[in-house]
């Protein structure tokens, strides 16, 4: 049988991290047995569609690489891929369970049965509409009365299923609601929308947040009603900010979308959700996605909930950056330049020295700021111990360094560096005695993205010389 997974997110305007791991778990168990990765909107609580939402959907999961075989877009065998554009399967199905004893009709309103439902004392709505006899029901339909389709709990007992995360889990028939299936509008509710969907689509693995574990007998109950085979389930506990609070967009916390426009690549995203929540077994921590096709099994997943360690992204980020070649890096920084460097510098040298530097595209605006104008600065700046360096000192290296950088025609690292310290090594002084005070000269900064004479091939001669000489006066 061919595994086909989905992933059925609801077009909510951003891409949770959570949703976009679980897409990637769907995604590797098809794609490490070659089966198909089908890509479902579902957006039948037309009240939370936002507009622009499912290009997010879309634009995310190519940025990633995860290219579905089915979708909205590009149609398929089993399509239409849009729940609001599948309503009228849903009410044929609906009524077609009523009439196999699982589902029942029902004219009570949203407020009756709200008023019997009481979450504390978890009293469940009993649907008097249960005791009508089918043919009573349909005279009332046909009277024009608004009615819903419930689940009918026929069931007594214990429901088992077993999970590939969490193995066998247990739940009594009496705990599950008899929730409605089908609304007054026609609409399905996902309890029963998915269900439909999953089998007509041949979906064979759900993946999807444990939270839907203690509904899943009752979508059992509905795939056993209609004589269909319920798919294997994998549920996934949820990614948390802390122990006691789950990553989400309520609480201010990072979607794709905002982690991409903090820097981070969504490479090396997708690298660092994979193993929140799934251990490859072996030490290796950074993995493509191809890789992961290959490795991935679901029974490596943990049950355990797993907490979002931004440093820990972080640091897979800056391994992902000194990666790249230095013109794809170079090509991800330009838009960076482009917002805060307007003064015309050697930006393919810049990008040489700040890809060893930087762990997100985010610090290249920080890092190199001193670039575009010199910082105020305090002269004790120029006293470090290490360096060996004090004012005076650096003083005086600068006015012996300015006439020699003066005549440095091919203005390159290794030249300027020769130059340096053969400067330093003629009059009797460390490297750090030179290189140090220049460096300061240059970007009145003490820690900066490369060391003095990488600031001055990036900054040019002209400037550097300007610099230097500004030093001297500030001196
Ligand atoms: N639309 C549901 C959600 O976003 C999908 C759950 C599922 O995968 O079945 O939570």
């Amino acid at each position: 049988m061919k595994i086909r997974t989905r992933f059925a997110p609801s077009p909510t305007g951003y891409m949770h991290i959570g949703n976009l791991r679980t897409a990637l778990y769907e995604y590797l168990i098809a794609k490490a047995q070659n089966g198909d990765f089908v890509l479902r909107i579902e957006d039948t609580d037309q009240k939370r569609y936002v507009e622009g939402a499912t290009d997010i959907i879309y634009s995310t999961l190519k940025r990633v690489g995860m290219d579905w075989d089915e979708g909205p877009d590009i149609g398929g065998n089993f399509g239409p891929y849009v729940q609001s554009e599948r309503k009228p399967l849903y009410a044929k199905y609906a009524h077609k369970l009523v009439e196999l004893g699982g589902a029942h009709y029902c004219f009570c309103s949203a407020d009756e049965a709200d008023e019997q439902k009481d979450e504390q004392t978890n009293t469940k709505f009993v649907d008097p509409c249960k005791n009508l006899t089918l043919e009573e029901a349909r005279k009332r339909i046909a009277n024009g009365e608004p009615y819903v389709i419930r689940q009918t709990i026929h069931k007594k007992g214990t429901s088992v299923f077993h999970d590939v995360v969490y193995g066998d889990i247990e739940i009594d028939y009496d705990e599950l609601d008899e929730g409605v299936l089908l609304k007054s509008d026609g609409f399905p509710t996902y309890n029963f929308a998915n269900v439909v969907d999953d089998h007509l689509m041949e979906i064979t693995h759900v993946v999807r947040g444990n939270e839907y574990i203690s509904s899943t007998p009752k979508y059992n109950l509905i795939y056993e009603d209609f004589g269909w085979q319920a798919p294997v389930y994998v549920h996934v506990p949820p990614v948390m900010k802390d122990a006691q609070h789950k990553l989400s967009k309520r609480n201010g916390d990072a979607s794709f979308q905002d982690l991409v426009a903090k820097g981070y690549l969504p490479e090396a995203i997708l690298n660092y959700i994979a193993l929140l929540g799934w251990n490859p077994g072996t030490e290796q921590e950074i993995f493509s996605l191809a890789e992961l096709k290959q490795l991935f099994t679901a029974e490596r997943l943990n049950k355990s909930p797993s907490i979002f360690d931004i440093a820990k992204l972080t640091w897979m980020n800056g391994c992902y950056i000194r990666n790249l070649s230095l013109a794809d890096f170079h090509a991800l920084a330009m838009p960076y330049y482009e917002k805060c460097i307007t003064r015309k510098v050697n930006l393919e040298f810049l990008s040489s020295v700040l890809q060893k530097r930087v762990e997100t595209l985010a610090e290249i605006c920080p890092q190199t700021d001193f670039i575009e104008t010199m910082p105020e600065y305090d002269v004790l700046l120029y006293q470090n111990k290490k360096m060996k360096t004090d004012e005076q000192i650096a003083k005086n290296s600068l006015v012996l360094a300015l006439p020699v950088l003066e005549k440095v025609d091919v203005w390159t690292n290794e030249n300027l560096f020769e130059v340096l310290k053969a400067l330093a090594e003629n009059n009797g002084l460390k490297n750090g005695q030179v290189l140090y005070p220049v460096r300061i000269a240059l970007s009145g900064k003490e820690t900066t993205p490369g060391g003095a004479t990488e600031l001055a091939v990036i900054l040019g001669k002209d400037e550097t010389i300007n610099r230097i000489k500004q030093a001297i006066d500030k001196l």
